[in-house]
């Protein structure tokens, strides 16, 4: 990878471009990952590069929904390989969830390389591979899932998903978290619980948020959850990209 000094106003961003473009040369993220990761990096400069109040909130009420969740199952694509694979599997083993590789652009070669990759980070229930099921709604490739994971989970959480899948996934019943930066997301506007952040911040806070509340009875997480309304939490977002950009200039 291209040697980035730490002292770069915008290393954390550089980093991140370094991984995606080395997940390319590696064969587990698509070249067109390149372009959503250049998506995310535009709404994470309107946010401040910080984890904001509502993306906050959003993570604790998501620790918490995972945590009480009978099934939980966490997707994993080419870029959540490239940026976060070993907080993903902490998350994984956390919540004593299976991780799935779940690909726009599926290619059985890809599948396994990812499923390598978390495995080689200690995973060790990695599902996608030999996918039973399809989910309704969605083209033949995309539809593949798997049973005793996505497929019949009650809470998934899927960071970086296009639009399309998410509906399907609601359509199923299931509870959706999404991880995502655009807060206009056709993924972010469905979600159950959009968690509008960089996921090289979100993953390891919501990690962090599960292990301070994993000691809490169910009763007491299904409360946090309780009360909880995306669409404000998006609308407060929006609030918080407009603050950002009104203090970056003088009145
Ligand atoms: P939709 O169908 O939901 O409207 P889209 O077509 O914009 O979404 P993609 O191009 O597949 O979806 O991109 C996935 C989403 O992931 C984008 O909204 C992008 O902002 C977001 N994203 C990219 N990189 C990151 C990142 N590092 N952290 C969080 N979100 C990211």
């Amino acid at each position: 990878m291209t040697d980035i000094p730490k002292s770069h106003p915008r290393y954390a961003s550089l980093v991140a471009r370094e991984r995606v473009a080395e997940g390319v040369k590696r064969g587990f993220t698509s070249s067109q990952g390149l372009i959503a990761q250049g998506r995310g990096e535009c709404f994470d400069y309107l946010l401040g590069e910080k984890t904001t109040e509502s993306a906050a909130r959003a993570t604790h009420v998501a620790a918490a929904m995972l945590l009480a969740a009978k099934r939980p199952a966490l997707s994993v694509n080419g870029n959540v390989a490239a940026l976060v694979p070993e907080e993903m599997v902490k998350l994984a083993s956390i919540l004593k969830a299976p991780l799935e590789v779940n690909l726009f652009h599926r290619s059985e070669e890809r599948v396994k390389r990812i499923a390598d990759l978390l495995r080689e980070h200690g995973a060790t229930q990695v599902l996608g591979e030999r996918p039973d099921a399809i989910v309704p709604g969605l083209d033949h490739a995309r539809a593949k899932a798997t049973r005793g994971g996505i497929f019949d989970s009650d809470v998934v959480l899927i960071p970086l998903e296009d639009g399309d899948r998410c509906e399907a996934l609601m359509a199923m019943g299931k509870k959706v978290i999404a991880i995502d930066l655009n807060p206009l997301s056709r993924t972010s506007r469905q979600a159950t619980i959009s968690i509008v952040d960089n996921i090289l911040r979100a993953v390891p806070n919501l990690t962090a948020k599960a292990k301070e509340l994993s000691a809490m009875p169910r009763a007491d997480l299904e409360k946090v959850v309780q009360g909880y309304d995306n669409q404000r939490s998006l609308r407060q977002a929006v609030r918080e990209i407009q603050d950002h950009l009104n203090s970056q200039f003088r009145s």
